[in-house]
């Protein structure tokens, strides 16, 4: 069975099979950890994503990390929060799910997370960080792949709630 581990870090700079990304439906760039990806990564980068031409929330694409220390980089799109009434618990349940399906797939061992939709998609923090925890426990319970997950938190309101769930 995976382990799971929460660390407070910039993602790009995390040496592991593959690093997620909180992507935009247009994988075209954008800011935060998204901006972050793609300036470490280089303009390679966005040549890819162009070709993919794009990603519906709740779904993941794969591409090449480039210059990261990643070998990959799985990008996903978790939903803008609208007050809880157009899906956005099953839609951050997808992306999750789905990126550790890739991850699956491509014999990934291990893999970093940011706290998807938790930043400009204004997502409560605390209820995603229960959905992340609960899909990614699931998952590592019944599958080969990932062996390893990281939560790489960014700010430190969501260190300490990460912190907190995996103590209980
Ligand atoms: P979203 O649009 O999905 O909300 P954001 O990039 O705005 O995406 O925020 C998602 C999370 O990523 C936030 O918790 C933010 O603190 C975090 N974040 C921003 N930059 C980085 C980075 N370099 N490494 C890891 N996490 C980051």
């Amino acid at each position: 069975m995976g382990t799971i581990e929460v660390i407070q870090a910039d993602i790009t700079t995390l040496n592991v099979d593959a690093i997620v990304n909180a992507a935009n439906e247009s994988l075209l760039g954008g800011g935060g950890v998204d901006g972050a990806i793609h300036a470490a990564a280089g303009p390679e980068l966005l040549e890819e994503c162009r070709k993919i031409g794009g990603c519906p929330t709740g779904e993941a694409r794969i591409t090449n990390g480039y210059k990261l220390p990643a070998k990959h980089i799985i990008h996903t799109v978790g939903p803008i929060w609208r007050g809880g009434y157009k899906d956005e618990i099953d839609l951050l349940r997808n992306a999750y799910q789905n990126s550790l399906k890739l991850a699956l797939n491509h014999n990934v061992e291990s893999i970093a997370f940011p706290n998807i939709s938790t930043g400009v998609y204004g997502f409560p923090k605390k209820s995603a960080a229960e959905i992340a925890f609960r899909i990614v426990r699931e998952f590592i319970c019944k599958n080969r792949y990932p062996k390893k997950v990281i939560f790489a938190c960014f700010d430190e309101e969501n260190y300490d709630i990460y912190k907190a769930k995996l103590i209980g």
